[in-house]
């Protein structure tokens, strides 16, 4: 029987606004992968049963449904619109709460001493920097 899962939640520490800068900057490359189904599994849909008690199957998948945006970004997840992610947390998959790429999975690991920090994503012909991050 499928269990709910806990929604992880996001650093709100420094290392969180280095991690939004760098996934606003980037555009959430790693969320091409979620294609039409967004990873949505068994765990986030009990979690959001047992939130909203009662709810149907049919508005289950309505509840979802409404969250597709008009636009989405060509060849990536279908709820990642021009402002990001369209779910809230709690309506992800455990993967989309608590994944980070490579690059920033090192950086949270590294505990680094909070200090000014720039955000540098992109590919070679279209590098994005941010501002100066102050802690
Ligand atoms: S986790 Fe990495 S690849 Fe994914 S959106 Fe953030 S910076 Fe981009
Ligand atoms: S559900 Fe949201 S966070 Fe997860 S892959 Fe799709 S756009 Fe990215």
């Amino acid at each position: 029987m499928p269990t709910s899962s806990k929604v992880a939640s996001e650093p709100n520490d420094f290392a969180g606004i280095v991690v939004r800068a760098a996934c606003a900057l980037c555009k959430g490359v790693c969320c091409k992968h979620g294609d039409d189904n967004g990873y949505i599994d068994d765990g986030a849909l009990v979690r959001v049963r047992l939130a909203r008690p009662g709810l149907s199957d049919e508005a289950l998948l309505k509840l979802y449904l409404q969250r597709i945006p008009a636009a989405a970004y060509r060849d990536s997840c279908i709820f990642h619109g021009k402002k990001g992610c369209t779910l809230d947390r709690s309506m992800r998959a455990d993967i989309c709460n608590s994944y980070f790429c490579g690059g920033l999975r090192a950086y949270i690991d590294s505990g680094a001493v909070p200090e000014p920090t720039i955000v540098i994503a992109g590919d070679t012909e279209k590098m994005r920097v941010s501002p100066v991050l102050i802690p």
